[in-house]
C-alpha cells in the first residue's frame, strides 16, 4: 500500500504476540445470554437444540482451524485449545481472538434456523472472547477439569431448581430459598425422593458438557504410513477430569 504523510499512524498499532511455546486456551461466552435465552424461550434448565447449535458452530471453527486440537462446551460458552507450536496469525492475540469469535458467532447465526426452525432470531447474538496462555500440560488438564466441574455444579443446581419450580410448583424465589445452603448430596436427595429423578441418568450432554476432538479415520489406521492420516472431528460427552481420557490419548497435548 502506498505511503502517505498519514501512514505513521500505523505505528501506533503495537504487536501483541502470545508467548511462544505456550498452550493458547481460547474461550468464548455468549454476551448477556440470560436475556438472550429468555427472549428466545429456551427450555429450562437445558435447551437441547441450543446446545447442539453451540456444538455445530464449534465444530465449524475446528474445521476451519486445524491447529485446534480439543474443545469443550457448556451452556453459552466454548473453550478451544490450540496446539503449543501453533503459528496461527503469527500468534497475534487480537487477530486470533477476533477472527475465531467472529467465525463462531456467524456460524451460530447461520445454523440457527436448522435448530430453531419455528423461532426466528429476535436480535443478533454476540460472544466475547479471550486467550489465556498456559505454560504446562498440568494447567491444560486442570483447565478442562475446571470447566467440567463447573458444568456439573451448575447442572445439578439447575436440574434441582427447575424440578422444584416445574414439578414442585414452587416460585423461583421459593426454589432459591429451598436450595440455599444445600450440599450436593442434598440436591441428589431432593431430585430422587421428591421427583423420582436419578441425576446420573440425565443426558450426559447436560452432566458432562461437550468435547470435540480429532480422531484418525478407522479405515486409515492401517493405510500407508507415509500419507498423513485422515482425521474426523468427534463429539463426546465423557469424563475429562480423571486420567483415563488423557491416558487414552497420549499425543493430544504433544
Ligand atoms: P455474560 O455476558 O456476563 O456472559 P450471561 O447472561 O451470558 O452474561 P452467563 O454466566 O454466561 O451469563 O450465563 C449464561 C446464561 O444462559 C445462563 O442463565 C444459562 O442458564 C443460560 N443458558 C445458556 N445456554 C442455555 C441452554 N442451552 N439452555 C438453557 N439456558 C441456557
Ligand atoms: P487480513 O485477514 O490480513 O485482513 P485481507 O485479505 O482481509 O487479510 P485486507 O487488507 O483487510 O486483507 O483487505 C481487504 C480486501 O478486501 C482488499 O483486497 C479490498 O480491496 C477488498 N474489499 C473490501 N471491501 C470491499 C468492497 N466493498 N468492494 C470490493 N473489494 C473490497
Ligand atoms: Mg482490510
Ligand atoms: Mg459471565
Ligand atoms: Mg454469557
Ligand atoms: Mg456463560
Ligand atoms: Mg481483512
Amino acid at each position: 500500500m502506498a505511503n502517505s504523510k498519514y501512514s505513521y499512524v500505523k505505528n501506533f498499532e503495537l504487536p501483541d504476540p502470545v508467548l511462544p511455546d505456550t498452550f493458547m486456551l481460547f474461550r468464548l461466552d455468549g454476551h448477556s445470554f440470560h436475556r438472550f435465552t429468555d427472549v428466545h424461550g429456551f427450555e429450562k434448565p437445558n435447551d437441547f437444540r441450543a446446545l447442539e447449535l453451540m456444538d455445530h458452530a464449534a465444530r465449524s471453527v475446528m474445521e476451519e482451524y486445524p491447529d485446534i486440537v480439543l474443545a469443550f462446551g457448556e451452556s453459552d460458552e466454548y473453550s478451544f485449545l490450540l496446539k503449543r507450536s501453533t503459528s496461527l496469525y503469527n500468534r497475534r492475540e487480537s487477530k486470533i481472538v477476533s477472527t475465531l469469535t467472529s467465525l463462531f458467532t456467524s456460524c451460530y447465526v447461520l445454523y440457527w434456523p436448522k435448530y430453531f426452525p419455528n423461532k426466528p432470531l429476535q436480535y443478533p447474538p454476540s460472544f466475547d472472547g479471550r486467550i489465556v496462555p498456559y505454560p504446562a500440560e498440568k494447567h491444560i488438564r486442570d483447565y478442562f477439569a475446571w470447566r467440567q466441574a463447573d458444568t456439573h455444579v451448575n447442572n445439578l443446581y439447575n436440574a434441582t431448581f427447575w424440578a422444584l419450580v416445574q414439578q414442585g410448583g414452587q416460585t423461583t424465589a421459593e426454589a432459591h430459598a429451598t436450595l440455599r445452603g444445600t450440599f450436593s448430596k442434598d440436591k441428589h436427595e431432593i431430585l430422587y425422593s421428591r421427583f423420582k429423578i436419578n441425576y446420573n441418568q440425565l443426558d450426559a450432554r447436560y452432566r458432562k458438557g461437550s468435547i470435540l476432538l480429532r480422531e484418525e479415520e478407522p479405515e486409515n489406521k492401517k493405510a500407508s504410513k507415509k500419507a498423513k492420516p485422515a482425521t474426523r472431528i468427534v463429539l463426546l460427552h465423557c469424563d475429562i477430569i480423571k486420567d483415563d481420557f488423557w491416558n487414552e490419548r497420549p499425543t493430544l497435548l504433544a
